[in-house]
């Protein structure tokens, strides 16, 4: 869905806090669904916050949309990778129960009602390594069309998060 309120839209004009900052549903801005430099940017205009800022090392910080997503594809993809080639229906539950509680769990509330939808829309499938490593790297590029990013060559997950690249 549409973000709940993003500074200075046309839909919701905002004086207090600038273009692309995300509010979470109490009405402050959320960090988890906020770019770095839109968060940034809204830092900047607070005084206070920007001294306590230059005194913290920039690397030292908590995680914007951009870390938090990057941090855990890798975790995601990474499950995909040591995930048995033919699974019990224990694991094939537990997969299927974490998946919907991580999509539940998400900090980013918008990004997790949308992997929500996609989660009804497309059932996880996770009957083998190859099946859900497939569906995870389907659920990636769905995400990556909603930002405008390239999408990724399923044929290739394996190679990117397991193997390692072929010469
Ligand atoms: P990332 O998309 O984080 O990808 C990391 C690496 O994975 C890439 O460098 C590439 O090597 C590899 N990769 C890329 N695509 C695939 C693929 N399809 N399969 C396998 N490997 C691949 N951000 C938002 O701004 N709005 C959202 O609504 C949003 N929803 C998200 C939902 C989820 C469930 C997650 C985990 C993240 C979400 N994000 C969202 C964050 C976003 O997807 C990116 O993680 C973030 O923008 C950083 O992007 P990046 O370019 O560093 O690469």
């Amino acid at each position: 869905p549409a973000p709940a309120a993003v500074g200075g839209t046309a839909t919701e004009p905002s004086q207090k806090y600038p273009k692309g900052v995300v509010l979470g549903k109490d009405g402050k801005p959320c960090r988890s669904c906020t770019s770095g430099a839109a968060f940034s940017a809204w830092t900047s205009q607070a005084k206070s916050t920007l001294r306590a800022q230059q005194a913290k090392p920039a690397n030292d910080c908590p995680a914007d949309v951009e870390t938090l997503g990057r941090s855990t594809w890798t975790l995601l993809h990474s499950i995909a990778a040591t995930y048995p080639k033919a699974p019990t229906w224990t694991e094939q539950n537990d997969l299927k129960s974490f998946m919907k509680l991580f999509s539940k769990l998400y900090p980013c509330w918008v990004c997790a009602e949308d992997f929500q939808q996609y989660i009804k829309k497309r059932d996880i499938r996770a009957a083998s390594r190859d099946e859900f490593g497939n569906w995870l790297c389907e659920a990636h590029n769905e995400v990556n069309r909603k930002l405008g990013k390239p999408t990724f060559d399923c044929s290739k997950w394996e190679e990117r998060w397991r193997t390692g690249w072929k010469d």
